[in-house]
């Protein structure tokens, strides 16, 4: 299956054919593909609106003709990689029409329908296998028409853009290609990110925005940007939320310090803390009351880690690894206990644990180790695949601890793995040559991103699809009663 790129105008040729490592056709106004298989059309388009300027770069996500509508599935894989060439991408539907649009009225009723650009090829060329992009350089704009006056300068600097696209057409020529798409399971929200964003969205409804959150509810940029949008405000800290206002508290845990300032502001304090984080707190706090040391195997700067440190500042170390746990000094070698960051790798943290038994033989610890049912679950289902696939991509902020861990964990099965907080940020070199792509999400990750993913990679040439592991999670907890209550 060779990837082609058609470009209508010889201008368009002109521009691309020597930039290109990829084979490019002139096809004209052609009726009909030339070819099946992976195709991208490039060349320059009319805007819909004036949001969008000359030189901008359209990637359309359907092209419409008439009555047909054609998927371009790929396409956020292909704006990502032109946004990264520093180019400015814009991501929707371009519509194809039988006559060139220039008046402000054509261009106002197009834009009604949700279009973005406006071509006269398109359609033409795009097969309805979904297999088709389309990359339009904007050259006029309800405001910059096609007859208006600088219509030879824009259109020079049209094609200058449009040749600035080839190394993004290439990585994409060299992406594509029959793929097989492993999913983990389990794999995205865990239940304490779950009750900790119905949580914020309950108390928007309930109290209305805004709703103050301290710091990242879940360590997600797509789920934060979403509350954003609804009327969550997020704060680093409390003393940035207007006094008697409604707070939340995110799901990885505060430190007592942090409600005490909240009290001292006179604000409502909702605690969307995991269950299961508030859990490794109250060990914490048994720990301290029996005047023990508290080795917390964790990471230092994690919030989850620093809300359970202030617990109980004086008694509590954190150990990162073996390494840490060989060397670490305590007041009274036999009254210390450990805990743990929910969040780790499961065998990374067993071998620290397993250092500190040795070394401390009467210490006390969880009668289960603190790292949670969502993280071990998420850790299995990604070995399972990473055995079988090429590339891992998980799905995840690079703030997430547990997205991390599934990387890490897929690495160490041998297999190369990439952290990316959506489709768009999947750089295609990274597909070149890759026939098994395994999928997962880590926990704070919401399922649609592994929806969009799949699609977007269904977009490169023909896929199948497989779910590896059947575990069902049933685990739910109950959320704050202020947002139950009222
Ligand atoms: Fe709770 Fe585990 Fe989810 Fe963290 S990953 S919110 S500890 S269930």
């Amino acid at each position: 299956m060779t990837a082609v790129v058609y470009t209508p105008l010889l201008a368009e040729w002109l521009a691309l054919r020597d930039e290109l490592a990829t084979w490019v056709i002139h096809t004209g106004r052609s009726k009909g593909r030339p070819t099946g298989g992976p195709a991208l059309v490039a060349g320059v388009a009319g805007a819909l609106t004036d949001g969008i300027s000359a030189g901008d770069v359209v990637v359309a996500t359907e092209v419409r003709h008439r009555q047909s509508v054609v998927p371009c599935r790929a396409a956020e894989l292909v704006a990502g990689e032109l946004r990264r060439l520093g180019l400015t991408v814009h991501a929707g539907p371009i519509v194809t029409t039988d006559h060139v649009v220039d008046s402000p009225r054509e261009r106002h009723e197009l834009a009604a329908s949700g279009a973005m650009a406006v071509d006269t090829e398109s359609g033409l060329l795009a097969g309805d296998d979904g297999l088709t992009v389309v990359v339009r350089v904007v050259v006029d704009t309800p405001s910059q028409r096609l007859r208006g006056i600088g219509m030879p300068r824009r259109g020079a600097q049209a094609l200058k853009q449009l040749r600035r696209t080839a190394p993004g057409i290439d990585a994409w020529a060299a992406a594509t290609g029959e793929r097989e798409l492993l999913l983990a399971t389990p794999r995205s929200f865990c239940a304490g990110v779950e009750r900790a964003i119905e949580t914020v969205e309950r108390a928007l409804e309930t109290f209305g925005a805004p709703v103050y959150v301290r710091r990242q509810i879940v360590h997600n940029r797509h789920v934060v940007g979403d509350l954003e949008r609804r009327g969550a405000v997020f704060v680093d800290e409390v003393d940035e939320v207007p006094e008697g206002s409604l707070l939340v508290l995110a799901a990885h845990g505060v430190a007592p310090a942090v409600r005490e300032q909240a009290t001292e502001r006179n604000l409502r304090v909702i605690d969307a803390t995991c269950p299961l984080v508030a859990k490794v707190h109250q060990e914490v706090r048994r720990y301290a009351a029996h005047d023990r040391t508290v080795l917390l195997i964790g990471h230092s700067d994690h919030e989850e880690v620093i809300g359970t440190v202030g617990e109980a500042p004086g008694h509590v170390i954190v150990v990162a690894n073996a390494a840490e746990a060989e060397t670490v000094e305590v007041p009274d070698p036999d009254n210390v206990g450990y805990a743990m960051q929910t969040t780790l790798a499961l065998e990374e943290a067993a071998e620290t644990a397993a250092v500190l038994r040795r070394r401390f033989p009467n210490l006390t610890g969880p009668r289960k180790d603190d790292i949670c049912y969502a993280t071990s679950n998420r850790q299995a289902g990604v070995r399972a695949i990473a055995e079988r696939s090429d590339l891992v991509v998980v799905l995840g902020s690079q703030n997430s601890s547990n997205s991390r861990r599934l990387v890490e964990v897929a690495e160490a099965a041998g297999t190369p793995a990439v952290l990316v907080d959506d489709a768009g940020e999947l750089t295609l070199d990274r597909l070149a040559g890759v026939r098994r792509v395994g999928i997962t999400a880590g926990a704070s990750a919401p399922p649609a991103l592994v929806d969009a993913l799949v699609h977007c990679l269904s977009g490169l040439g023909p896929t199948t699809l497989t779910e590896h592991g059947s575990l069902v999670e049933d685990v739910r907890f109950a959320l704050p009663k202020e947002v139950t209550q009222s």
